[in-house]
C-alpha cells in the first residue's frame, strides 16, 4: 500500500463515513499515523439521497472527497481500497490493494439494505444506500415513464406508473412525498400525453405507525402530510415478495408496479475475521463495550452503524443515525489519544439532540426533547441542520440555492437520465 512506517503508533480506519472523519479530525494533530481506507473516495451525505432519486440535488453536491477533508492533516494516509478480511491475530487487513499491519484497528464501516435473505426482493427491488444505487432509481423512475408513453397496453403503463415503497421509517416518508410533489408538479408539464392522475405511490409500513422511532404526535402529522399528499400509506402489512412485477404481502393486498424500493431494514457492513461471538444476530452489528473496544480485542474498535453499544437507556444498542456515528467517532478520537498516553479513557455517553423528517415543502416533523412540532417552522430546522451537517462550503451552497430554486420554481431540474439503469433481473 506504499504506506511507510515511522515510530508513531499507526491507526487504521476502515470507513470515511460520518464515524471515520469525526474520528480522523480528532486524530488530525496527535502523534500517530492515521491510515483511513475507504472503497469510495468520497464521503457520502447519506439524508439526501432521496433528492438525489428523485431529482432535486445532483450527487456531486451531497458527496466529498475524502482526500480533500485530510489534506492539511499531518501523517495521513488515504487509500481507495475495500478490506475484504481482518487477520486479528496476527494485526493484519486483507484489502483489494495489498495488506496492512495496524497497530491499532477502528472498524467504521457503516451498514447495508437488509433484505432478510429474501433473494428475489434483493434481485428485482431498488435499494438507496449509495450514490450510485441513487443514480440507479433516478434513471429507472425516469425510463419507466418513457416507457409508459409508449405503450399500448393500460396494466402495463399503470404499473410503469406506480411504486411501492416498503418501509415507512424516514427514507420511506421521505421518498415518498417526494415522488407525490413529482407527481404533481413535474410530471403534467413533462409528460402532457400521459395521464399522470393514475400515479400511485404506495408506502407499506408492517408496523401500525409510520415514523416507528418518532413520537405517536410526529408520526400522526407524518401521515396525515402524506394523505395530503396523496400518498397511499398501508399499515400492518409486510411485503412477502416481488418478482419485478408484482408484489405480494402477508394481507390479500398485491400491487403490480415496476418500481418497488426497499427501505425496510438495514445490517451491519461487517467484515470477515471478527469472532462471530461477537456479533449480534439479526443486524450483524458488532458488540462493543462503552469505549468502543470489540468484546475480546484489545486493539480493534468500532463505531457508527456496525457497532452494537448497548447500556442501561439504550438496551437494543444505539440507533444506527448519522448523531450517534459522529458522537462515537469523536469520542474514540479523544480515548485513543488518552490511551496511547497511558491516560484513563471515558465511557461514550450519547447526546440525543433529536430526531427529524421532512414530508415535503413546508411539511416536516420534529422531535426535540419534550417539543414535538411539525409544519412550515419544522420544515425550515430541518433544512438548517441538513445544511449544518453537510460537509464542505461548496456543497452547503449549491444544496441551499437548488432548495431556493426548486421552492421559488416548483422545480427538479437534476432529473436527467446520464447513466441508464439495467435491471438485475429480467421482468
Ligand atoms: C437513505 C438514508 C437516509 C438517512 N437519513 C438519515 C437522517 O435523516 N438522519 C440520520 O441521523 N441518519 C440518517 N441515515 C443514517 C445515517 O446515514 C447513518 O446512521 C450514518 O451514515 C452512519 O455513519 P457511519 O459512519 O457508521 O457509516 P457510513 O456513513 O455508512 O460510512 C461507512 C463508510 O464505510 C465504507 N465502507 C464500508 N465497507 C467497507 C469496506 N469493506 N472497505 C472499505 N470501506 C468500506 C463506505 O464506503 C462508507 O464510506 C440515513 C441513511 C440512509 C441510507
Amino acid at each position: 500500500m506504499n504506506i511507510p512506517q515511522t515510530s508513531f503508533p499507526r491507526i487504521v480506519i476502515i470507513g470515511g463515513g460520518f464515524a471515520g472523519i469525526s474520528l480522523a479530525k480528532k486524530l488530525a494533530k496527535q502523534e500517530v499515523q492515521v491510515v483511513l481506507l475507504d472503497k469510495h473516495n468520497y464521503h457520502t451525505f447519506q439524508p439526501l439521497l432521496y433528492q438525489v432519486s428523485t431529482g432535486g440535488l445532483e450527487p456531486d453536491s451531497i458527496a466529498y472527497p475524502i482526500r480533500k477533508v485530510i489534506k492539511d492533516f499531518p501523517n495521513f494516509y488515504f487509500r481507495l481500497a475495500s478490506v475484504n478480511h481482518i487477520q486479528t491475530e496476527d494485526n493484519l487487513i486483507h484489502t483489494n490493494i495489498g495488506s496492512l499491519k495496524y497497530d491499532h484497528l477502528v472498524i467504521a464501516t457503516g451498514s447495508k439494505t437488509n433484505f432478510f435473505g429474501n433473494k428475489q426482493v434483493e434481485a428485482n427491488s431498488m435499494a438507496m444506500k449509495t450514490v450510485p444505487q441513487s443514480l440507479n432509481l433516478r434513471s429507472l423512475i425516469l425510463e419507466n415513464f418513457e416507457e409508459a408513453l409508449l405503450t399500448d397496453d393500460l396494466n402495463e403503463r399503470n404499473a410503469l406508473m406506480s411504486f411501492v415503497i416498503v418501509g415507512a421509517g424516514p427514507t420511506g416518508v421521505e421518498l415518498a412525498g417526494a415522488l407525490a410533489e413529482i407527481k404533481k408538479g413535474i410530471l403534467p408539464k413533462d409528460y402532457p400525453d400521459l395521464d399522470t392522475r393514475q400515479v400511485q405511490i404506495n408506502l407499506v409500513q408492517s408496523g401500525d405507525r409510520v415514523l416507528p422511532t418518532m413520537s405517536e404526535k410526529a408520526s400522526l402529522k407524518a401521515e396525515m402530510f402524506l394523505e395530503k399528499l396523496g400518498v397511499n400509506v398501508w399499515k400492518n402489512t409486510r411485503v412477502t415478495d416481488y418478482d419485478g412485477r408484482t408484489v405480494t404481502t402477508n394481507t390479500d393486498i398485491e400491487f403490480k408496479t415496476a418500481t418497488m424500493v426497499w427501505a425496510a431494514g438495514v445490517k451491519a457492513a461487517d467484515i470477515p475475521g471478527i469472532d462471530a461471538t461477537c456479533l449480534v444476530d439479526r443486524s450483524c452489528r458488532i458488540k462493543v463495550d462503552s469505549f468502543s473496544k470489540v468484546q475480546g480485542y484489545d486493539n480493534i474498535f468500532a463505531v457508527g452503524d456496525v457497532a452494537f453499544m448497548e447500556n442501561e437507556i439504550f438496551k437494543y444498542g444505539h440507533p444506527m443515525v448519522a448523531q450517534v456515528a459522529i458522537q462515537q467517532g469523536k469520542a474514540l478520537g479523544e480515548n485513543l489519544v488518552k490511551m496511547i498516553k497511558g491516560a484513563k479513557m471515558i465511557p461514550f455517553e450519547y447526546k440525543d439532540k433529536g430526531s427529524m423528517a421532512t414530508i415535503g415543502r413546508n411539511k416536516a416533523v420534529v422531535d426535540m426533547k419534550k417539543l414535538r412540532f411539525g409544519g412550515v417552522f419544522a420544515w425550515f430546522i430541518w433544512m438548517f441542520v441538513h445544511l449544518f451537517f453537510l460537509i464542505g462550503f461548496r456543497n452547503r451552497m449549491v444544496v441551499f440555492i437548488n432548495w431556493v430554486y426548486n421552492y421559488v420554481r416548483f422545480d427538479r431540474e437534476a432529473r436527467l437520465i446520464i447513466r441508464p439503469y439495467k435491471q438485475k433481473s429480467a421482468r
